[in-house]
Parts: C-alpha cells; structure tokens; sequence
C-alpha cells in the first residue's frame, strides 16, 4: 500500500497586532539597551571591549533602524512587545495631558494600552516568557495581561509569585537591590536573565530593558561608558554560549545637548508661549516628564502644546518653525500621521527640537541643580537611529528596507531561529 503524502508540519504560529510570529525553536531574548545610540557600540567595539558584539557584527546580522519618535522610553519598549507605532497601543509618552480630566498625569498605568503585547500572546500560547527592567514604572505596562515572570531590577526584593511570578529574585541573581541611579541597576537585569536561562524554568521568550542613567552620563568611547556595554557583552557572551536567538536594539539614541559653555542648550517653549500669546493660553507639555529627572532634569527634544485657540495651530506652527533650534513643528494631525501617534493623545501642536537642543516649559519649572555632567538628552529624530542586531544571520532582508526597532521580535521569531 501506498504510504499516505507527506509534509512538514507547518510551524506554530501567532498572530498578534496584524503581524505573524513564528513560536519559536531556540530559547529567544529581545534586549533593549536604553538610550543606545550605536555609537556606544561602535566605540565600545573600536577599544577591544566587546568580543562578543564584533563576533556578531562579523558573523550575524547588523542593521541599523529607526525608533518611534518621541524617542522616549515608554513609547519605544512598548512599540518593541507589540510590534507596533504608538498609534495602534496608545503610548505616547511618559507624561500627558489628558484632555478628559484635563488634568496632567503619568501613563504608567496598563489602562493607556490600546493593544494587546506579543509577549502576553506567547505566553497565551503555552510559551514560558520571562520579562525582566531595570526601572518598575516599565513593568506594569510591558506585563500588561502576561501569565509569566515580569520584575523589575528596583523592586527585585519585593518580588513575588502573585504579581511578578517570582520569588527570591536577589537569592537567585546573587545581587543586592541596585540604586535606580547606577550603572548596577541594568548589570541586574542582565544576571538576572542569565541566571533565568540556566534555571530548571528555562524561558522560552525572554525581554531584558535596561536603563539609560549610564548614557545620560557618558558619551560613546568615554571609560565608563566603554565599561558598562563591556558587562553587557559578558552577560550576553553567557547568553549566546547558552543558544540563545539574541535580538539586541534599543528605545532610543543619545545626545548631548549643550551649547558651548557646557550648559544646557534650553528653548522655554511655555515662556516663549506666554510672551507671545499671553500667559494661559498655551500648556506645554513635555512627554519625557517622569519621577526620575535627576540625570536630564525633564528636558528632551519633544514637546506637544495644547493651544486654548486650536485654530491658530497653523500659523503658530510656522512663527516656531522660525525659531533656533527647532527642527520640526508639526499640527495634530501632521505629527500623528508622520510619527505614527495617537491623534487624541497629542496636542494641537508637535515640536521637536535639533540635535543639540532642548524643550523645556517655564525657566521656573526645572531644576537643573542636581545635573552633575552636561546634559545628554533625547527624544527628538536626532535620537532616532538605534542598533537592530542579532547573532544570527539572516540572508536576504532588504537592505533599503526602513528597519524600525519593533521589527526585533519579527526577525527574532521569524527569521533568526
Ligand atoms: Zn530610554
């Protein structure tokens, strides 16, 4: 008798946000470096201090690609697990102002999330997803809905099975609680995922996000920046001997921005509002705004203004664009369709600031006592450009293709394993 036709099984696959994931066959890490602007990399590489990295530059897969803008945290770490622009999960943003309440409030909470994350469908999926920050305000939103582990670095000894499927974080890292201000709160976050991967409950997803303290501190090539990705790349070398499909990007680039005395090169968008409109009737609000503002003092390249007047968007929008040190200003419904953001989460207006310079609201508004470097600062299109790299290589990817960094899980899944 004739055997009956084979085939391959087809591979098990998911779909999440209108994008189709492959389950994966190798254990899988998403890492996302924050604020690494590749030429950390590059630099870091340069001075003989990742080994692993230029073994994976040489031998994997190298892309450079481009994040959400604004280039801030929240956004990028939430477009990375839903493989998606802010438009379609609704984070926009550290900070906003929401016009229901109208009232200025944090967008940490879960409730701001329009769309469900691949790394909460994979654990739907019977896949083992471990996910650990270095910061908590991250946590609850990538944690969002997700059966599995999800800790922060800066609450690890309050970890527990009910809320972070976890016990005896510090026990099993081997490490005391870091300061949220250390290079030793991101070291956390990496021997943590090590030792996740060695353990009896080996992840089948892991995604480790760090924090920028370090590089909002020390430009590409200084020695403590060269020293902080040369302990990222042990950790990783650990991963990589392990079999790990490592992705490596990142949420967002760095800058600094000062003028040529050092200080930092402020444009007090709410001042210049007030002068020239009279005093409420702009509010300007700077999506960076967050409780950890010791290391850029809410100062960043991005910045949004509700106008009491929404008709005079138009011509505002071009009397800013005159002014130095702005490189973009946008209406709603310009910016939401350029940058891919949720038009009722964004003012009338969208202002982006050059490289070397930033937004702030009032002079009065910002303490820059507690800066004790130059500022080094983000959130504009100059801080756009991240590293994508995997130690995998993968043939055939277009290399005109506009990679963004929330293509990590997609070549990961999709085309790594
Ligand atoms: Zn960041």
């Amino acid at each position: 008798m004739k055997p009956p036709p084979t085939s391959a099984p087809s591979a098990a696959t998911l779909t999440v946000n209108a994008r189709r994931y492959r389950l994966p066959t190798h254990p899988t890490v998403v890492v996302c470096v924050d604020g690494c602007e590749p030429d950390y990399l590059a630099q870091a590489v340069a001075h003989g201090r990742m080994p692993l990295l230029q073994r994976v530059l040489a031998q994997g897969t190298a892309l450079v690609a481009d994040c959400v803008i604004p280039s801030f945290t929240n956004p990028n770490n939430l477009s990375i697990v839903t493989g998606a622009p802010p438009s379609v999960h609704g984070i926009c943003g550290n900070y906003l102002y929401d016009t229901a309440s109208r009232s200025e409030v944090m967008m940490n909470d879960p409730k701001w999330l329009r769309a469900p994350t691949l790394l909460a469908a994979l654990a739907e999926a019977g896949q083992r997803v471990a996910v650990v920050t270095a910061k908590d305000k991250l946590c609850r939103l990538l944690g969002h809905g997700l059966r599995g582990v999800c800790f922060s670095a800066e609450r690890a000894d309050t970890a527990n099975l009910t809320d972070n499927g976890i016990t005896d974080v510090l026990a099993l890292v081997g490490m005391p609680v870091a300061s949220v201000y250390s290079a030793q709160l991101s070291e956390f976050v990496f021997a943590a995922g090590v030792r996740l991967m060695a353990g009896a409950q080996r992840p089948d997803v892991m995604y480790l996000s760090t924090t920028d303290y370090v590089q909002h501190k020390h430009a590409p090539g200084t020695p403590a920046a060269d020293d902080f990705y040369a302990m990222m790349d042990g950790y990783l070398a650990q991963l990589d001997a392990m079999g790990c499909v490592i992705a490596l990007t990142a949420d967002h680039g760095m800058n600094a921005k000062t003028r040529m005395d050092a200080q930092p090169d402020v444009i007090y968008l709410q001042d210049v509002l007030d002068d020239w409109l009279g005093v409420a009737a702009a509010r300007v609000i700077l999506p960076i705004t967050d409780p950890y503002v010791v290391h850029h003092g809410a100062l960043g390249s991005f910045a949004t203004v509700y106008l009491s007047d929404p008709g005079a968007a138009p011509s505002l929008a071009q009397r800013l664009a005159g002014l130095l040190g702005l490189e973009t200003v946008l209406t709603r419904a310009d910016a939401a369709a350029r940058f891919e953001l949720p038009a009722d989460r964004i003012g009338d207006l969208v202002v982006v600031s050059e490289r070397s310079t930033v937004i702030g609201t009032a002079t009065s508004r910002h303490d820059l006592s507690a800066l004790d470097a130059p500022l080094r600062s983000h959130g504009g299109v100059s801080e756009q450009r991240v590293p994508l790299v995997l130690n995998r290589r993968i043939d055939g990817l277009d290399p005109l293709r506009r990679w963004r960094n929330f293509d990590a899980f997609d070549l990961a899944l999709n085309h790594a394993q």
